[in-house]
């Protein structure tokens, strides 16, 4: 992809690194792509909270990444957070300050890091938020207040101006996990926000969260009901009826062991028994 974006003259912007395989190797590669910044989705604060959301990334690798990035000339790096993950404790949150922190440290550890330059971190967090045919389509999203006090028990947990911080605003990702596992009702409540002038939402400056609100009161539904109750397994969800092939018993395994912590290797050394495989032809393991 490189050479033909420069032959091309084409400026390629990386939006995220992969923790787990970034290495010297690729940096040189991706020295052509002027960046100030390196970004890298580390997810999760604390090792357990990776280990239950299966990013079987460690924190050795993320400060060796980071290390990487430094030693290659970088003096800034992004860290992509999911906020309000399912068995987040205020634990969890404490962690993302805490890696935060060790990365600042690394950087003046490091006696070949980029001379005369200060070290930044941003910090950018996302509210999770529950998707349909995921292990987490069962789980509640965390409400808009609990979100609001854990952004603001991050905020009092970072004791340096070398790490900036980022998030989301809790009522557009309350929007999005109610549409996200949305039933046919929720129509008449698009149309009516609609009617109330509601258009280009995902434009912070357009979306309006009291028309939104007047329209779910209009038609007797509450959005806490599709974004914030834990579903029970037997529970038939709408989108039941199609047909992924990976099966619901496997995302109900997957979010019980996400409850014990207990991370399930890449498929590709261990098939984990999703389903897929007895679906259609050529689609995984038994074609490999
Ligand atoms: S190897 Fe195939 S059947 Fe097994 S977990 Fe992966 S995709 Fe599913």
């Amino acid at each position: 992809m490189l050479p033909w974006t420069k032959e091309k003259r084409i400026n390629l912007a990386l939006p995220s690194l992969r923790i787990d395989n970034f290495s010297d190797e690729l940096l040189q590669k991706i020295a052509s792509v002027r960046q100030s910044g390196l970004t890298f989705a580390a997810e999760a604060g604390t090792q357990r909270l990776r280990d239950a959301i299966n990013k079987n990334i460690t924190e050795e690798e993320i400060l060796s990444s980071c290390r990487t990035a430094f030693a290659g000339g970088y003096t800034a790096v992004k860290l992509y957070f999911m906020m309000g993950l399912p068995t987040e404790t205020m634990e969890d949150v404490e962690g993302i300050a805490a890696l935060s922190q060790k990365i600042v440290d690394l950087f003046y550890a490091m006696p070949d890091r980029p001379k005369g330059k200060s070290v930044s971190v941003s910090v950018s967090c996302a509210t999770f938020v529950p998707k349909p045919f995921t292990p987490f389509q069962f789980e509640p999203q965390d409400t808009a207040d609990l979100i609001r006090a854990k952004q603001q028990h991050l905020l009092d947990a970072v004791k340096t101006r070398k790490v900036r911080l980022s998030w989301h605003d809790p009522a557009t990702s309350l929007m999005e996990a109610v549409l996200a596992r949305g039933d046919r009702r929720l129509g008449a409540v698009i149309y009516d926000a609609w009617k109330r002038g509601c258009t280009f939402d995902s434009w912070g400056e357009y979306f309006r969260f009291d028309r939104w609100q007047e329209a779910f009161a209009a038609c007797g539904l509450d959005p806490a009901f599709y974004a914030n109750r834990r579903r029970a397994y037997d529970e038939i969800l709408p989108w039941d009826v199609i047909d992924v092939g990976v099966t619901k018993d496997f995302f109900i395994r997957q979010d019980e062991l996400a409850h014990e912590s207990v991370p399930t290797p890449n498929c590709r050394q261990q098939c984990a028994g999703c389903g897929a495989a007895v679906y259609g032809e050529g689609l995984c393991c038994e074609k490999r």
